[in-house]
């Protein structure tokens, strides 16, 4: 396993990290033992950073991790939750939600301190509240040695340097981008750049695009557009067709970069996630990867958005 330096946060993280969204049964009705048990297998393979909310699964994401990481010494993995979001269209940025919903993050993950904690999808959000409210409250709980350093999430970019560009240096220390950088979808790539500046970590989740460039392909409540769904689909099979896993090639195309410190991966099987260390490791096949990016050419960037109408980024084509 390798690993490298998040941001200017001193945390050094496996470049393949474990999403724990399937534990709330993001993508299937799993089974809590095996989904424990891939937990157990990630921190054995050397993945040292977990990521949470108490939005996956009203809670039941942080509440299965909390049992798969007890008796598992604490400074052996670095934990990231989040605040704001918890559940289908229940949001809260309030300091007073935000700093409750933390400490009922900690009671489930059986911890007093989360090492970065993120607040979750601020495109539903008035991003004056991010800045002026829920981030000063994120400041007070670092303060008192509850978190170790603060993160934004969204599917939309422009939210990035929409708060980063008003907050003081050092406040937001990460920035956790989805389905933005993969081998359909590379639109986060020229704010990396910004991001080495502004000295914030990058954390790429969705390298699979929440599972559309599997065999499986996404979850019914997939936010894509049927273009994009049919076209990661069409290409699934196309690589299929010629001995391509592109599973493998998706996971290997994010973690390529050294810009992106990790890659979030979710999975609640024991075998995905030693396939994905497996895929991490290997030495990559350009070609195939070539001939994948082509099959994927007819969506490339095209993207979708969500959140309220003035953090949408705008549609691509
Ligand atoms: P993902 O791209 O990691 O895809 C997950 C899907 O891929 C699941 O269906 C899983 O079964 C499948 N999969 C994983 N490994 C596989 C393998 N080797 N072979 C075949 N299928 C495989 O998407 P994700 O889970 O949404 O993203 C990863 C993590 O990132 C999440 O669990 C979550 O922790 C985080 N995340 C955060 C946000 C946010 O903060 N807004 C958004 C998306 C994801």
């Amino acid at each position: 396993m390798h690993y490298r330096q998040l941001g200017r946060t001193g945390l050094n993280v496996s470049v393949i990290s474990y999403g724990a969204s399937p534990l709330g049964n993001a993508f299937r009705t799993i089974d809590e033992g095996e989904g424990i048990r891939t937990v157990r297998t990630a921190l054995d393979l050397g993945i040292n950073f977990i990521d949470t909310s108490p939005h996956y699964g009203e809670t039941r994401s942080e509440t299965v991790l909390g049992r798969a990481l007890q008796g598992v010494p604490r400074e052996s993995y670095i934990l990231a939750t989040k605040v704001g979001q918890y559940g289908e269209g229940k949001f809260n940025f309030s300091a007073e939600h935000v700093t409750q919903g933390f400490d009922e993050s900690c009671r489930r993950l059986g911890t007093e301190r989360v090492d970065v904690l993120h607040i979750h999808d601020i495109e539903f959000a008035d991003l004056n509240q991010i800045v002026n409210e829920s981030l000063p409250a994120l400041v007070k709980l670092k303060e008192a040695g509850r978190v170790g350093h603060i993160g934004i999430t969204g599917l939309s970019l422009k939210i990035f340097p929409a708060v980063l560009d008003r907050t003081a240096p050092g406040v937001v220390e990460a920035v956790l981008s989805f389905c933005r950088y993969c081998l359909n979808d590379t639109a986060l790539d020229p704010l990396i750049p910004y991001f080495e500046r502004k000295g914030v970590g990058v954390i790429n989740a969705s390298a699979t695009g929440m599972g559309l460039l599997t065999d499986r392909g996404g979850p019914a409540w997939h936010p894509a557009s049927p273009e994009i769904k049919e076209g990661c689909r069409r290409a699934v099979e196309q690589a299929k067709a010629i001995g391509i896993d592109i599973t493998k090639l998706a996971i290997q195309f994010a973690v390529h970069d050294p810009r992106i410190a990790t890659t979030l991966v979710g999975t609640a099987n024991p075998e995905n996630i030693r396939k994905n260390v497996e895929y991490a490791g290997a030495p990559i096949d350009f070609e195939a990867m070539a001939r994948v990016l082509e099959f994927l050419k007819p969506i490339k960037n095209h993207n979708f958005t969500r959140g309220r109408p003035e953090n949408r980024d705008p549609l691509y084509p």
